[in-house]
């Protein structure tokens, strides 16, 4: 099997270095080399300092996004970060196409992420074939991708807002970047640029599957064409168990408190556990913090919270209780997967939103910004799978309305049995001829005729 994979094709995957964006990606390169794909994962310079990996089926190799000791928070604005990365990047990565060339492990193809989109510009350029890899969900890539072609018209006016393919949705229902339009310039450009050259992509994956965004999934495939759902990219330990020792994503940013965590669930009761998360890159306030510790020490229920370490000073001490155990990271996963655990209070980023559907955990979303509001729509009104925990007219969730949510997830029984059927779904589809195993494998057989072709 080794050397079918040695003279096999290799594909070069390039995620934009956040860790909900290189997880799924490293998830998707890891499918790949279960299949006999060669793999190798560009991280930036800073990360590969930073960061420990353990993902023995992928190579790991560098690039550099011109900020090599200090990464993105050393530049001043995300515009400096995006114009230096593209810069550097663009000619990092033509080096080390170049490089693996020449030590004998030519690139075929290179699988990228849309929020850098010049890596599709340098693959096209050395000859190769490419594949965008969508990390937010196919409804999210459909309005953005509205917006780029003018037929979402911004700022929006009116009430409800009609996009094909999509139920209709109410202005703050949809990404953050869309309903207060002009909030962030920057990341809003980066997010629109991904589509202009989207057409030279030969293939287009996205994190999601079929069964979950099926109509939107559709409408792209006419209007786009080429799209693929292949997830959702959660270890395969939790979903189809096929990948040996696939346990946890394999590379961590921050550390996360593990044994803490696992000793402090295992002494608690079935279901009976709230687990808060706001995700890698969240920053709350702290009045919103304060309602929350209110919120979580007054419902009488055992909770478990990440507050990154970056976060630490805003949270009141004073109301710390015996009932929580408060960790600056986690392993979500293995606490998502953990019996104890009854319900998600999350940020409903991507990554939070399909792990807690592929591990049947019922949600209370708290959006905060970019996509996360249309996941929390999707969540509640579509999938059934939560309850959204409201703000109020200051845009702060209060204390009452978070317990509320709590109470009506943990004791309701029609949420999480929806929640239990997700779980189902989702392993169905990574695994052996489901929906989404049949699109990588489709991918690789392709890779397979390519790499056949190009040796005659
Ligand atoms: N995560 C984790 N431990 C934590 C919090 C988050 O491992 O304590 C992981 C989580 O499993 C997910 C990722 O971090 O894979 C967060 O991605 P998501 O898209 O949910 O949010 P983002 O961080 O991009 O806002």
């Amino acid at each position: 099997m080794e050397e079918e994979r040695e003279n096999g094709a290799h594909c070069l995957i390039v995620p934009y270095p956040i860790t909900g964006h290189i997880n799924p990606m490293l998830q998707f390169a890891k499918r790949l080399s279960h299949k006999r794909v060669r793999v190798t994962l560009a991280l930036t310079e800073f990360l590969l300092k930073t960061t420990t990996f353990s993902a023995a089926s992928v190579s790991l190799r560098p690039i550099s996004d011109g900020f090599d000791d200090g990464g993105r928070a050393h530049a001043k604005t995300s515009d400096e970060y995006f114009a230096r990365f593209q810069e550097t990047g663009r000619q990092t990565l033509s080096e080390l196409i170049r490089e693996l060339s020449g030590s004998g492990r030519v690139v075929d193809c290179v699988v990228y992420d849309p929020f850098i989109p010049w890596v599709l510009d340098v693959a096209k350029g050395a000859g190769l074939q490419a594949a965008a890899f969508f990390t937010q969900s196919c409804a999210v890539d459909n309005i953005y991708h509205q917006a780029y072609a003018g037929e979402l018209r911004l700022p929006l006016s009116g009430g409800e807002v009609e996009v094909p393919g999509l139920p209709a949705m109410k202005p703050d229902e949809m990404p953050s970047f869309i309903y207060v339009h002009g909030s962030y310039p920057g990341p809003f450009r980066m997010i629109l640029d991904q589509f202009r050259n989207l057409g030279r992509a030969d293939w287009i994956f996205i994190n999601t599957f079929r069964e979950l965004e099926e109509e939107v999934l559709q409408y792209w495939m006419t209007r786009i064409g080429r799209v693929r759902a292949v997830g959702p990219t959660i270890p395969s330990i939790y979903l189809d168990k096929r990948l040996q020792d696939d346990k946890e994503y394999g590379l961590t940013i921050f550390k996360p408190m593990s044994n803490i965590c696992m000793e402090w669930l295992n002494q608690r009761q079935p279901r009976s556990v709230v687990y808060v998360s706001f995700g890698s890159l969240a920053e709350l306030t702290v009045d919103q913090i304060e309602e929350l510790a209110c919120a979580l020490t007054t419902c009488g229920k055992h909770f478990l919270w990440v507050i990154r370490k970056s976060e630490e000073s805003k949270f009141p001490a004073k109301l710390l209780a015996p009932m929580g155990l408060v960790v600056s990271w986690c392993d979500q996963l293995e606490v998502l997967a953990h019996e104890a655990v009854g319900c998600f209070v999350t940020h409903c980023g991507w990554n939070s939103t399909l792990e807690a559907l592929s591990l049947g955990v019922p949600i209370v979303a708290m959006p905060q910004w970019t996509d996360q509001s249309c996941n929390a729509k999707f969540v509640v009104d579509v999938w059934g799978s939560g309850v959204r925990a409201r703000p109020n007219e200051k845009g702060l969730v209060r204390r009452e309305e978070i317990i509320g949510c709590v109470e009506s997830v943990m004791e309701g029984k029609f949420i999480s049995s929806n929640a239990t059927k997700w779980k189902e779904i989702a392993r169905a589809a990574v695994d052996e001829g489901g929906t989404s195993d049949k699109n990588i494998e489709e991918f690789v057989s392709a890779l397979k005729i390519l790499k056949a072709t190009t040796n005659k």
